[in-house]
């Protein structure tokens, strides 16, 4: 079993509610072998919501306490909702005795080759997927897209 973005797998959870299906991912999930989940709507935020990114740094920098996630407009402290996010997914993942996530690239959640940071592209991981690779679970990016 593995974990994958659930705007992959065709869930209408991004920020602005689509989605960016990948056809592979969502047979996966037909076929039991993935299971969908969205970190920042299991941190408590609505779809649709305002877009979010890192404030200067990625998600190990969240995870340590050294910046803040933002809302891209309003420049709200979102930092609590995408750490919980992520616990969740990470508990998720222990129930499901999860070794491998394919996560959306780009967010600043399941980011996994790169976030944005002030609109520019940087490499790093998203809170999710710096949470679950420092529990061991191999994160691979997927479904590069500019926007999340
Ligand atoms: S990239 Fe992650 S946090 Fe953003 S909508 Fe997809 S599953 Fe949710």
């Amino acid at each position: 079993m593995f974990l994958v973005s659930a705007c992959l797998a065709g869930l209408n959870t991004r920020y602005d509610g689509t989605n960016c299906c990948k056809r592979y991912f969502k047979s996966l999930v037909a076929q039991g072998k993935a299971f969908p989940v969205c970190p920042e709507q299991l941190g408590g935020l609505p779809t649709p919501r305002e877009s979010i990114e890192l404030a200067g740094g990625d998600g190990q920098a969240v995870l340590k306490g050294r910046i803040k996630a933002i809302g891209k407009k309003s420049g709200k402290d979102y930092t609590k909702n995408l750490l919980r996010g992520a616990d969740e997914v990470l508990k998720i993942a222990a129930m499901l005795k999860i070794k491998k996530a394919f996560l959306k690239d780009g967010s600043p959640s399941c980011g996994s080759g790169y976030i944005k940071v002030n609109n520019k592209r940087i490499k790093g991981k998203g809170v999710t997927a710096a949470l679950l690779s420092n529990a061991g679970i191999e994160v691979q990016a997927a479904g590069l897209k500019v926007e999340d």
